[in-house]
């Protein structure tokens, strides 16, 4: 199907762009396109114009000296290749090189993905369990929003209509910390049918001094399994704190059942995907 009719239009600073996205309601931003493209075509999505970023300076590139800055246009591919980032956050350049295809990885962009909230999305669980946040331009200025404030719900964030992330930070990661994101490829598209992402740090005597666990794909936003992340704390990470912690994982979660997989399915899944992603954090401390 074709998309309905639209302008275009393609700013060369980010106040320009929120300028835009400000006077017309029914506008949306251009990332990378691979999220909103397929949605227009189907005509899910019908926006008036069209705000492409890819003109404005500045939003790509990443930054792993210390606190690490990615720009939000930086692609899928950007950080599958960075060898700077696999050093220091390798679940980051693993799970990009698991993104649907090398089309999607070329074009698809980290600031896209966070924008989207799309519940079978990788990225979301990966912001979330590092605790990244996103810098943000509008009309009113710039702020900026942490990772367990930016998803509202299904493809709802908490970004105002005239607000576009500039970029995305995580904290550099504590020595002891090891990392891992697992997910269940759907056959066809590669998104999550479940993924589980899990960053855990140890302190001197051994034991868990911080877990965070991020899911997606099963609920309608990524969520933090909060009961998992409690009963590890403090504990050592071995077999019977990861299998504790992979048996609540679904506790306290709102499961989505669908044609690909039933509620049951995913539930299961969540279970078993947090304990291979505990288990390889484990060994990459
Ligand atoms: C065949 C296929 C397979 C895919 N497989 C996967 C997969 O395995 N895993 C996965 O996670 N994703 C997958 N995707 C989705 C892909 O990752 C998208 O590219 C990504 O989710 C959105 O990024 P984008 O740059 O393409 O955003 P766009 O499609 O351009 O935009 C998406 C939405 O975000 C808004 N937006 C974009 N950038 C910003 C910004 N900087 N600030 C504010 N709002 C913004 C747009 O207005 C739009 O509403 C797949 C897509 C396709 C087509």
């Amino acid at each position: 199907m074709f998309p309905n009719q639209f302008e275009y239009q393609r700013p060369d600073s980010v106040q320009a762009a929120a300028g835009l996205l400000a006077a017309d309601p029914d506008a949306k931003l251009l990332a990378g396109g691979h999220s909103l493209i397929p949605a227009m075509k189907l005509r899910l999505a019908s926006p008036s114009s069209l705000v492409d970023l890819g003109g404005i300076e500045g939003l790509v590139g990443i930054d792993a000296a210390g606190t690490i800055a990615i720009g939000a246009m930086t692609t899928y591919a950007m950080l599958r290749d960075s060898r700077e980032l696999s050093r220091v956050l390798p679940m980051v350049t693993d799970a990009a090189d698991n993104v649907g295809d090398p089309a999607v990885q070329a074009r698809g962009t980290l600031g896209g993905a966070l924008a989207h909230s799309d519940p079978a999305a990788d990225f979301t669980a990966i912001f979330l369990a590092l605790n990244g946040s996103v810098d943000v331009t509008g009309t009113n200025g710039t702020r900026t929003i942490g990772a367990d404030d930016l998803f509202v719900d299904l493809f709802t964030t908490a970004l105002q209509p005239d607000e576009i992330i500039t970029s995305v930070s995580f904290p550099a990661p504590d020595s002891g910390t090891g990392m891992a994101y697992e997910k269940f490829r759907h056959p066809a598209s590669g998104y999550a049918v479940v993924g589980v992402a899990a960053v855990v740090t140890t302190g001197s005597d051994g034991n868990v001094a911080s877990a965070r666990i991020a899911i997606t794909g099963a609920p309608s936003k990524a969520t933090r399994a909060s009961e998992s992340e409690q009963l590890l704390q403090g504990k050592k990470l071995n077999d019977e704190s990861i299998a504790a912690a992979a048996a609540a994982a679904a506790n306290g979660l709102d499961i989505n059942g669908d044609h690909f997989a039933s509620e049951e399915y995913r539930r299961h899944l969540v279970g078993v995907l947090t304990g291979r992603a505990l288990t390889r954090a484990a060994a990459g401390m």
